[in-house]
C-alpha cells in the first residue's frame, strides 16, 4: 500500500515524500474513514485528497466554496494529466450535461462543486448513480457560525451523511480554534474521524509589528526594502484600498487593486498579473487571497489591524510558501484598536458581539504583546510552547524599558494645562513648542508647559501618550473628537508619588522616512 501511495506521488505529482501528516489521512480515506484535517495554508491540504481520489474507483466530489479557486485547481491537475473537471454556474446547461457523461462512463477522477449546487436533490440523485467514493470539504470551517467565515451554503453539507452513509467525508480547514473545531465534526456528522493536527509554525515567516506613525512613508520604506519582490498589502475597507492604489501607482509601484466592489473580470485580471509577476503589489481587502496559490510571495503587509488572528495567519501564511524567507508586516495605532472596541460593542446582537469581541481582543493582544509573536500564535491555535522563535522583531530586538516618570509628568499636565479639551497631535505641539497659529491665537504659548518637550520627537511623544493611554492614565474621549483627558491613575504619577516605567518607543528610522517623502 505505501509504495503504491509513493509511486502515485511520485508519477503524478513529482514529489517524493509525503509531507507530515499526509500519508495517514490518505490511508484513512482509502479505507473508508471520515477524517478532519487541520492543517495551516500552504501545508498540502489537497494532496490528502487529490491523492486517494487517482486510486479509488469511483469519483472523489471536492466541496469548495470560490469559482475562480475551483478552476484554477482544475487547470493544474489537467495540466498534470490527472481527469479533473468542475461544475459550477459558470458552465452552460450541455457543458453540465457532458460532464455527467463522462462520469458516468467513469472517466473523471476528481470532480469539483460548489456546496449550493451540490445539494440540489436533482445533482444528490445523478451522482448516487454514477457511485462518489470520496467527499471532500474544502475550507470546512465556512460550515460554523463559530468561524471567521461562515457561509450559509455550507450548512446544508449535513445532508451529505443522510444521502450517502457510506461515503468517507474528508473535512479539511486551516481554521484552528477547539471550538470551531468541534463544531466542524458536528454539523458534518463526522463518525469517528481520523483525525489530524499539523504544527501552525511557519518559521521562515518573520512576524514584525510596527507602531503607526506615519503610514504611507513607513509602507514605502518597507516597499523600498523589499525592491521587486511580490507582496500583498491588506486594508481594512475598501475605500482605503482605492486611496493607497492610487499613492502607490503615483509613486511608480507596479501595483494592482482588489476589493469585492470591483467586477469580476478585473479582479481576474489584477489576480492573474500578479501570478505572473507582472504586477509586484495588490494592495486589498479581505476578499484577496483565498484561491492565491502563489509560491513566491515574499511580504504581507497589514495596513489595519485584521479582526481575528485566524484571518491575521491566514492572510500572512500567503507569503514564503515557497519555504524561503519571508516578511509579515503590520503596522498598529492603539487608536484602531480602541475604535474597532466601540464598534463591537455597538452590535446589537450581543451574543454574537461577545465572540466577536474575545476573537478582536486576542488579535489585540498579539500587537501589544512584549514576548515572541510566534509564542503567542502558537498558543493561540493551542499548540503550546515556550522557546521564543528568534524570527520575530521581539525576539531580534527585545523591548527595553526606561524611567518614563518625568516625560509622563511634563505630558499628563500639558494635558492639564491645555484644559483636557485638544487632541493628541496639539498636546503634542505644545509639549514641542510649536510656532503654529492656532497655539499663538489661544495664547498657549505662555503656559508652563510650553516647549519643555523640544528635545524629543513627534513620533516618540506620540508613543509615549499612546503607553499613557494604555496605562489608563489618559483617555481619547470619542464623544468629542478624541480630545485627551486625564484619569485617576495619572494623579499619583502627577504627584511624584509613582514611577513610572515605559518601553523605548520603536520609532520609524529617520532616514527611511524622510527618503520617502521625496
Ligand atoms: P493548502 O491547501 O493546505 O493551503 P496546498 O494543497 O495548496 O496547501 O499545497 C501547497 C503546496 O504544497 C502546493 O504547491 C503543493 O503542490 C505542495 N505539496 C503538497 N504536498 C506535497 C509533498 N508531499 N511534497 C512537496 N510538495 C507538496
Ligand atoms: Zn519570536
Amino acid at each position: 500500500m505505501t509504495d503504491l501511495l509513493h509511486s502515485t506521488l511520485k508519477q503524478y505529482f513529482g514529489y517524493s515524500e509525503f509531507r507530515s501528516g499526509q500519508t495517514e489521512v490518505i490511508a484513512a480515506a482509502m479505507q473508508g474513514q471520515d477524517s478532519f484535517v487541520l492543517m495551516p495554508t500552504g501545508g498540502g491540504k489537497s494532496m490528502c485528497y487529490q491523492l486517494p481520489a487517482l486510486l479509488l474507483p469511483y469519483v472523489t466530489v471536492v466541496v469548495s466554496p470560490l469559482m475562480s479557486l475551483m478552476k484554477d485547481q482544475v487547470d493544474s491537475l489537467q495540466a498534470m494529466g490527472i481527469a479533473a473537471d468542475f461544475i459550477n454556474s459558470s458552465l452552460s446547461r450541455d457543458q453540465v450535461v457532458d460532464v455527467f457523461r463522462r462520469l458516468r462512463q467513469q472517466q473523471i477522477k476528481l470532480l469539483y462543486v460548489a456546496p449550493e449546487r451540490l445539494l440540489q436533490p436533482q445533482f444528490l440523485e445523478r451522482l448516487s448513480e454514477v457511485g462518489v467514493s470520496l467527499f471532500a470539504i474544502d475550507e470546512a470551517h465556512c460550515v460554523s457560525q463559530w468561524g471567521h467565515d461562515f457561509r450559509p451554503d455550507y450548512i446544508a453539507l449535513a445532508q451529505l451523511k443522510q444521502h450517502f452513509p457510506q461515503v468517507p467525508l474528508m473535512a479539511l480547514t486551516a481554521t484552528a480554534d477547539p471550538a470551531t473545531q468541534q463544531d466542524i465534526r458536528q454539523q458534518l456528522r463526522l463518525v469517528q474521524p481520523y483525525t489530524s493536527i499539523s504544527s501552525f509554525d511557519r518559521p521562515n515567516i518573520r512576524y514584525t509589528v510596527q507602531e503607526k506613525f506615519r503610514p504611507f512613508e513607513q509602507l514605502v520604506a518597507l516597499l523600498k526594502q523589499q525592491e521587486n519582490q511580490s507582496g500583498i498589502v491588506y486594508c481594512s475597507s475598501r475605500k482605503k484600498v482605492d486611496e493607497l492604489y492610487q499613492q502607490l501607482k503615483n509613486k511608480g509601484f507596479a501595483v494592482g487593486a482588489y476589493h469585492a466592489g470591483l467586477t469580476n473580470e478585473d479582479r481576474a485580471r489584477v489576480q492573474d498579473e500578479f501570478k505572473r509577476d507582472h504586477l509586484q503589489l495588490i494592495v486589498a481587502t479581505v476578499a484577496f487571497g483565498m484561491g492565491v496559490n502563489k509560491p513566491n510571495i515574499r511580504f504581507v503587509v497589514h495596513f489595519d489591524l485584521p479582526r481575528t488572528i485566524e484571518a491575521y495567519y491566514q492572510e500572512t501564511g500567503r507569503a514564503g510558501r515557497d519555504g524561503v524567507a519571508a516578511e509579515a508586516v503590520m503596522l498598529v495605532d492603539p487608536a484602531d484598536i480602541a475604535r474597532m472596541r466601540s464598534w463591537i460593542q455597538a452590535e446589537e446582537n450581543q451574543a454574537r458581539a461577545e465572540v466577536t469581541m474575545q476573537r478582536f481582543n486576542a488579535m489585540a493582544a498579539f500587537a501589544e504583546s512584549q514576548t515572541c509573536r510566534r509564542l503567542v500564535l502558537l498558543n493561540y491555535f493551542g499548540e503550546a510552547s515556550q522557546k521564543p522563535c528568534g524570527n520575530c522583531d521581539i525576539c531580534l530586538d527585545p523591548p527595553k524599558g526606561f524611567d518614563g516618570t518625568v516625560l509622563a509628568q511634563k505630558a499628563l499636565s500639558c494635558v492639564y494645562r491645555v484644559g483636557q479639551s485638544f487632541g493628541m497631535h496639539h498636546v503634542i505641539d505644545v509639549l514641542r513648542g510649536s510656532q503654529n497659529q492656532r497655539i499663538l491665537e489661544l495664547g498657549q504659548d505662555k503656559l508652563s508647559t510650553y516647549g519643555i518637550g523640544k528635545e524629543i520627537g513627534h513620533d516618540y511623544w506620540l508613543s509615549i501618550l499612546r503607553q499613557l493611554i494604555h496605562y489608563g492614565m489618559l483617555q481619547q474621549d470619542i464623544t468629542q473628537h478624541s480630545v485627551l483627558k486625564l484619569l485617576p491613575a495619572a494623579r499619583p504619577v502627577l504627584r511624584g508619588e509613582l514611577a513610572l516605567q515605559l518601553a523605548v518607543p520603536r520609532l520609524v528610522p529617520a532616514k527611511t522616512a524622510k527618503q520617502a517623502k521625496e
